[in-house]
């Protein structure tokens, strides 16, 4: 079972404190670009926030594939809602990045999850078809469910809610799926014990070592 933590723009927490910690317990972390060299040299299993599909050219402000293996990241978070929600991410540049870093060798988690004004107006089941039908399935490929009304305001998906999107989301690809949203050492446990929740996406409490390794070991007994 996957418990990645994605730390954001935040400097989070030492990554030789963190190894420590962890001990065996498996685990991802998704540290801002300047400490991926610093978590990397720690032993953690390292994965960038975002990642482009070409090996290399003119993008600036961008990170290859290539560029990310040379340092030893092992994987990339694509989609996230923040990157779409701000940043103007698209279905198609999620797909053209999960394609491009599943192809260069990465692992991928890439994120989908409905607005609140989506949910409400009944349209999960289409938004998530929507954002899943760009992506191909693939060994290498993870999804992660991320409701965007949970993520960082405190509000979790109850079990239910995320089982049955869960389900639907394997029902149209064949990959394992995390949930993320809000995320806690409290809520870990009932969230991971549900049958299609296959790990956890963890922003704000991947931040604090005591709290993001309790959910790494609530994700290692299941
Ligand atoms: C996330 O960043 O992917 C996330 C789920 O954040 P949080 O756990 O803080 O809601």
């Amino acid at each position: 079972m996957t418990v990645a933590g994605n730390w954001k723009m935040f400097p989070g927490p030492d990554p030789q404190a963190l190894r420590v910690a962890l001990g065996d317990l498996p685990h991802v972390v998704a540290p801002p670009y300047t400490r991926l060299r610093d978590c990397v040299e720690a032993g953690l299993t390292t994965y960038a926030q975002n990642v482009h599909w070409a090996d290399e050219g003119a993008f600036t402000g961008e990170i290859s594939p290539p560029l990310l293996l040379s340092l030893g990241v092992e994987g990339a978070i694509v989609g996230h809602s923040e990157r779409r929600q701000y940043f103007g991410e698209t279905d198609d540049g999620v797909a053209k990045r999960t394609a491009g870093a599943l192809q260069a060798g990465l692992n991928v988690i890439a994120c989908v999850g409905e607005t609140e004004a989506e949910r409400e107006a009944g349209e999960t089941q289409e938004v998530l078809r929507r954002q899943l039908a760009v992506l191909d399935a693939h060994p290498r490929l993870v999804i992660a469910y991320e409701p965007v009304w949970a993520i960082g305001t405190g509000r979790t998906a109850t079990p239910e809610i995320a089982q049955d999107a869960h389900a639907f989301i394997k029902s149209l690809l064949d990959a394992p799926v995390l949930y993320g949203g809000s995320v806690k050492a409290e809520n870990a446990e009932e969230l991971l014990s549900q049958r299609d929740v296959d790990g956890a996406l963890v922003g704000g409490a991947s931040l604090d070592i005591e709290s993001f390794v309790t959910i790494c070991r609530i994700g290692s007994s299941r």
